[in-house]
């Protein structure tokens, strides 16, 4: 009945595997632990029982059979009573060296059992009271008919009632071995499970029944709540839900609860919070609104896809000269544009279009301002402007040459252009998530795919796959978020289930175009290689929802810190989930930007909030968290959602990207303190009174460069 820590066990049974010197005492704890030795002690026991059962038994049956105390039945007495007491002595004995090995085994912590405790109890009072109440005259009268060995109430008699009734109390070691049988009975049935597990079923059962079995036996109430609370931890399924407490408190503002906890970006805590190693966790949404202020059901506000603002939303302008077949923003309606499938071969290298595109690829100005695109501070407006609205035409074609990938993949270059000039004309003329978001984000994909850390596990299909992905994200984006559109009861809402319906949206919508064998980017590609690029796009898109915005950190971190992304030959999934990395830390990378470039993204994104604020006063429905165009202060919205998203997000980024990537971090913090000691006054008076007054007045306002 040792009570142990089977961790330590398990740990020493390994060691022992292993021929390791491990100390006496904890050899003797897996000896004594042992199932066969467990098991005859189970059968010693049970052989006293019957012994014990005999000595109550025989005497009354022989005076049964002879009648009356005669002579026979005295010399059967004294017979048998010095048999027992050899008897006797013996498996008490055998008991004392098994009570005495426990004890040295786990020290006191086998006595907590009160079980173990009465047991040693009876053991050893029985075996002092064996020796206490002997009669030595049991060995000495051989011959019965002597005075002092015949006749009632001589000291044979009254030794056998003594010892007789304590045997009784004996019996209670029947009970302990009972108890034995039935944990083997458990061991058995563990052993069973785990025979199926082998066949059937997660993981995650057999996690959580050895668990279970390890809190059972801990010693210590600490450790039996630390191992409730990780179990909790793995059945809530919320094992990477993250404790927003840990972020800046003083920016975790009541709306800033609401609108992160709505958006999905924060869950709220299901498991029971229990405290590992003595600290007990902050509880996470303490004191957050869960619902609306009015106490309707609240519509749901994701946080945005990034975060800050608008200003010049310039309608889609094709550059001078274009060929007709790339201003069409419908349907190509060339001959032969029927689906043929992904296979295809690959098209003529050199068109009209494309020679479009080299040549403005390498016009001065274009050429130019390309010379910065692999810095961090690059601004993509600039791009902008030189590419005459073409920014994500620009960036993709840039850092296909960038990484040279037409040398290791059969790049079909004319669907490209074509493909990439209708996506940049997919995305709508909204505030914040229009065709520089999406060429803004591609930037940012490119720059961390070009870090090191990431580099050397990445191929150059990947960077193909992520820079394309990156370009479409947020194709056709409504400027409305996940949470209106579900509250409204969009078509979209409907079609995806309420399951991050936009990036649903954008990954289907824009794939459905890819379909059409002039856009196919994959034409010429294998079939393995299409197959790879498809789950890897819509891994990274999906993974922009920032419902995952927590789950994916956590994950990243438990992954860095298992050593993963050292190995030169990480796991697939490993690698997804770099690339899915990348492409988020891009699309939330705004604040991490210089303050030029942050403050622009800023307005923009409050300008986005905001019309979706007008459109839910129209329909009736809760205007969200930040999204009241008069009542929200900017500069708290911001700094709250870069202290509690951002920051914790960019400080773990940076650190596995190295020291050379740390200025990233540091944007992040210098703008929160712009935030903080200017409030909105650090938007310039004109742009912040164009927020105010509403969305014409925004569009005018200048843009920064
Ligand atoms: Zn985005």
């Amino acid at each position: 009945m040792a009570p142990p820590s089977m961790l330590k066990r398990m740990q020493t049974a390994t060691v022992l595997t292993a021929g390791v010197k491990v100390p006496f005492r904890k050899r003797l704890r897996v000896f004594t632990e042992d199932r066969r030795v467990e098991g005859i002690i189970i059968v010693i026991v049970l052989l006293y029982f019957l012994v014990i059962c005999l000595d109550f038994a025989v005497p009354e049956v022989y005076l049964g059979t002879q009648g009356s105390f005669t002579d026979n039945y005295q010399n059967f007495i004294i017979t048998w009573t010095r048999t027992f007491w050899v008897v006797d002595l013996v498996f008490l004995s055998i008991f004392i060296v098994e009570i005495c090995l426990r004890l040295y085994a786990w020290g006191l912590t086998y006595l907590k059992d009160i079980l173990n405790f009465v047991d040693m109890l009876i053991v050893g009072i029985s075996f002092v009271m064996l020796f206490v109440t002997m009669d030595f005259t049991m060995f000495t009268c051989l011959d019965f008919a002597r005075p002092e060995c015949s006749g009632e109430g001589t000291g044979i008699e009254s030794t056998r009632g003594i010892l007789r009734v304590f045997r009784i109390v004996r019996i209670f070691r029947i009970v302990i071995i009972l108890n034995k049988i039935k944990r083997s009975r458990e061991n058995a049935e563990i052993l069973r499970k785990k025979a199926k597990y082998r066949r059937q079923g997660s993981p995650v059962e057999r996690v959580v029944e050895i668990l279970q079995r390890l809190r059972r036996k801990a010693e210590k109430a600490s450790d039996r709540d630390n191992i409730a609370f990780i179990v909790d931890a793995i059945v809530s399924d919320q094992l990477y839900t993250v404790n927003v407490s840990a972020a800046d408190a003083s920016e975790m503002t009541t709306e800033m609860n609401a609108f992160l906890l709505e958006g999905g970006a924060l869950q709220k805590q299901k498991t029971r919070t229990r405290a590992i190693g003595g600290i007990a966790p902050k509880g996470l949404g303490k004191g957050i609104a869960n619902k609306s202020p009015k106490g309707r059901p609240r519509v749901v506000i994701n946080a945005p896809d990034d975060k800050p603002a608008p200003a010049s939303y310039k309608d889609d302008v094709q550059p001078a000269g274009s060929p007709a077949s790339m201003r069409s923003n419908g349907k190509d309606e060339s001959p032969g544009n029927a689906r043929v499938g992904m296979r295809s071969g690959k098209p003529e290298r050199y068109t009209e279009e494309t020679a479009w595109v080299e040549k403005m690829m390498k016009s001065s100005e274009v050429g130019k301002v390309l010379q910065g695109a692999d810095s961090w501070d690059f601004s993509i407006f600039d791009i902008e402007r030189a590419s005459n609205q073409h920014p994500i035409l620009v960036m993709v074609l840039h850092f296909v040459q960038h990484f040279d990938l037409e040398s290791s993949l059969p790049i079909p270059y004319s669907n490209l252009v074509r493909l990439l000039l209708r996506i940049e004309a997919g995305y709508k003329q909204v505030p914040f998530h229009n065709h520089v978001h999406g060429a803004d984000v591609t930037q940012g994909t490119a720059y961390f795919l070009m870090q090191e850390v990431v580099s050397r596990h990445v191929s150059p299909l990947d960077i193909y796959c992520m820079i394309l992905g990156a370009a479409l994200h947020d194709f056709e984006h409504p400027g409305y978020n996940n949470a209106f559109l579900v509250a409204s009861r969009d078509e979209k809402a409907i079609l995806y289930n309420d399951v991050s319906v936009l990036e649903n949206f954008h990954i289907s919508s824009s794939w459905r175009m890819m379909l059409e064998d002039s856009l196919n980017p994959f034409a010429g590609f294998s079939d393995e290689q299409y197959v790879e690029a498809r789950q890897t796009m819509v891994y990274a898109i999906l993974g922009t929802d920032m419902k995952f915005h927590f789950d994916h950190l956590t994950k990243f971190k438990t992954r860095v810190s298992s050593g993963v992304y050292q190995n030169d030959d990480p796991d697939r999934k490993d690698v997804r989930l770099l690339l899915a990395m990348c492409m988020h830390s891009a699309d939330v990378s705004n604040p991490a930007k210089r303050w030029e470039l942050t403050s622009e993204w800023a307005a923009r994104v409050m300008e986005e909030f905001f019309r979706q604020g007008e459109r839910e006063e129209e329909l009736n429905l809760p205007v969200s968290p930040f999204m009241d165009r008069q009542k929200t202060d900017i500069a708290q919205c911001q700094a709250g959602f870069i202290s509690i998203l951002i920051k914790p997000f960019f400080d773990e980024w940076t650190q596995f990207l190295g020291e050379s990537n740390r200025h990233i971090f540091v944007n992040v913090e210098s703008n929160i303190k712009t935030w903080t000691e200017q409030g909105e006054a650090a938007l310039g008076a004109a742009r912040v009174a164009a927020l105010k007054q509403g969305g014409k007045a925004a569009k005018a306002a200048p843009a920064a460069s």
